[in-house]
């Protein structure tokens, strides 16, 4: 027993310490032999978490969304030389949107196709004259553009400009009160105005202000009065020109480097990143022909509500469990975000150990699902270095220092070692969701998540990144190549005063903003106590309307990846009135949904029509099969 006792206390580099012990051994006998066993950490059980290594999938966007059927939206990239702006934001809106496109540099490909979006600007250099001439004809005889930053004087007539003026000091942006058909989902306030960055900040992205030419129409100007977005008609057909980049206001959002553009940080409607997302819809919706778009939401659905919960306390397990009853009865089902703390520091005791590991599993069982919470969960983890990657639970010894400092903590240490406990701890647990503690996010946080094998993150506010439609994060958070991590941003959350239960018709709101557009809500409550907050929630769930889905957000995430993923195309067939509808996932999905701008008539392949009959619900894709939908427009 002694020489045990010995051994604890050189491993635990104590040594000084061992007189005392000795004399306390003496003094106590067995009591404490107890005491010192308890304090040395249970060992528990892990799973191996293997280092992946990065992937560059995807290095050229034209092998990448090549040409395939007529209906797609044609991207014509002005600028693929040297420092180019590569199309990567207009790639996340457009797929977001469920809108088929392709990216090229031939421009006679192009306006084979009706809409043809020029990206990311057009300079003198650009084009020819007799491209110039090309896209006038193009238009004039009923082709759409819609284009960003065009300085080009050979192009001013076309676009309906006289002159433009950059700037950096422009902070916002109003629709006007048109009718056009592009700006037909911004109905609400905050979407008729929005901002593009803090007035704290004097210069913030660049615009591009745009003095009108006759017979132009003004669609939303800037605070100075200039022209943001304009549209022209031109013979048959009509054109676009944006005074901002898609790169500033949907991406720069999305990965947070935005000039605080935000107008709260949650628990409010920010659609400051998605009214471009839903012009573009909008857009494509007007003019293209007999228009097909992947539904962002499955099983024909509006809108969806992914429920979550943090895990972050000690009691915090026990009342998970009965937010777990209510939400089966009134079938939802959430995902928990568990804090695996298995040291003891300086802002909690640890308590990742049997008690609360067992109440995972029963949550798990019951049909529940687990994302990580980190270890430590602190508040200084966006400083936190990368590390090796290498961190291992018998290895890993992090510890909280006070607010937001820690020591021996590591952002892989934080993502691979509560994966490492998850996924070992709870049976038939593979751990691919993660939140930040404090939703801090540091930079290295795609690549540590990448590398130990997650596919989803849930770290950012909606409001704070401006976007209520998930999003791929990319690497770095940059704005070259996207990595393999989605984004669910959390817009409800519960603490917040006055509290959750209190605020239940703002969320309600919220959501039901959210749901006009197609867009989700994610909500997060912590499971610290289960007696107001459950009876929120159960009262949320109730009043939700019925065809808002209510789920998990791991089973969502899954949904959304394959969505995101989905090659799909729209082939016409000797019959005019009959097209096919070609889909193949690399991964299993269910409920993918379809929205048709013609109403239809029959459908084969197992495909289930909406009442409306302008959405089709397909059924469950096998992962790597093709499946082929044969469709027959009404007459
Ligand atoms: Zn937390």
């Amino acid at each position: 027993m002694l020489t045990k006792i010995i051994k604890y206390f050189k491993d635990s580099e104590l040594k000084h310490s061992l007189a005392f012990a000795l004399l306390v051994f003496a003094l106590c006998g067995s009591a404490a032999v107890w005491k010192l066993t308890s304090e040395a950490a249970p060992v528990a059980r892990t799973k191996e978490v293997p280092l992946l290594e990065i992937v560059h999938r995807h290095s050229d966007p034209f092998q990448q969304f090549p040409e395939a059927f007529p209906l797609q939206v044609a991207v014509f990239w002005t600028s693929p030389g040297p420092d180019p702006e590569n199309p990567l934001p207009l790639v996340h809106s457009l797929k977001e949107m469920g809108i088929p496109f392709f990216i090229t540099r031939d421009l006679s490909e192009a306006l084979r196709h009706r809409l043809v979006i020029l990206y990311p600007s057009v300079d003198s250099r650009t084009f020819t004259q007799p491209q110039a001439d090309q896209l006038a004809t193009f238009v004039r005889r009923g082709g759409f553009i819609f284009a960003q930053n065009v300085f080009w004087g050979g192009l001013q007539n076309l676009f309906g400009f006289r002159s433009f003026a950059p700037s950096r000091n422009r902070h916002r942006l109003v629709f006007s009160g048109t009718k056009d058909p592009v700006t037909k989902y911004l109905n609400r306030p905050e979407e008729r105005e929005t901002q593009l960055g803090s007035e704290r900040f004097p210069e913030i992205i660049w615009s591009n202000g745009y003095v009108p030419a006759p017979g132009a129409e003004v669609l939303a100007h800037f605070d100075d009065g200039s022209a943001a977005l304009l549209t022209n008609s031109v013979g048959e057909g009509k054109v676009y020109l944006l005074g901002l980049s898609l790169l500033d206001v949907v991406l720069r959002n999305q990965n947070n480097h935005d000039y605080e553009a935000q107008r709260h940080y949650v628990n409010a409607f920010e659609p400051g990143a998605d009214v471009w997302l839903l012009v573009l819809r909008a857009w494509y919706e007007a003019y293209g022909k007999d228009w097909v778009r992947l539904a962002t939401i499955p099983g024909g659905q509006r809108s969806a509500l992914l429920l979550s919960h943090d895990v972050d306390w000690e009691n915090s397990f026990a009342p998970g469990l009965d937010f777990a009853r209510i939400e089966k009865a009134n079938q939802a089902s959430s995902t928990f975000f568990i804090q695996t703390k298995y040291v003891d520091d300086a802002n909690s005791k640890a308590f990742f150990f049997a008690p609360n590991v067992e109440l995972l599993r029963q949550l798990k069982a019951g049909g529940s699902t687990v994302g990580s919470h980190s270890i430590i969960h602190s508040r200084g983890f966006n400083k936190f270095e990368l590390g090796s990657g290498h961190e291992t639970y018998s290895s890993y010894q992090p510890r909280g220092l006070g607010f937001d400092t820690a020591s021996g903590a590591t952002v892989f240490g934080e993502v691979r070692v509560s994966k490492e406990l998850l996924d070992g701890g709870i049976p038939g647990q593979d751990t691919t969701f993660f939140r930040a503690g404090h939703l801090r996010v540091p930079v290295s946080l795609p690549e540590a998540l990448e590398r130990s094998g997650y596919q989803f993150d849930s770290s950012f506010t909606a409001d704070d990144v401006l976007s209520n439609f998930p999003f791929a994060i990319p690497r770095g958070f940059g704005f070259e190549e996207d990595s393999e991590i989605y984004e669910f941003p959390v817009t409800i959350e519960d603490e917040e005063s006055p509290g959750f239960a209190k605020r239940v018709p703002q969320a309600l709101g919220v959501i039901l903003a959210n749901a006009e557009n197609g867009a989700v809500s994610v909500i997060l409550i912590h499971s610290n106590e289960s007696i107001l907050k459950a009876a929120a929630e159960q009262e949320l769930l109730r009043q939700l309307p019925p065809d808002i889905v209510k789920t998990d957000m791991l089973t969502f995430a899954k949904f959304w990846r394959a969505r995101d993923r989905l090659q799909w195309s729209l082939t016409e067939t000797s019959v005019p009135t009959e097209v096919v509808l070609q889909v193949k996932s690399a991964e299993s999905v269910a409920g993918l949904t379809f929205e048709f701008q013609r109403p239809l008539a029959t459908v084969t392949g197992g495909a289930i029509m909406s009442p409306d009959k302008r959405h089709l619900v397909l059924p469950e894709v096998a992962p790597g099969y093709s499946v082929s939908i044969h469709i027959n427009y009404l007459r």
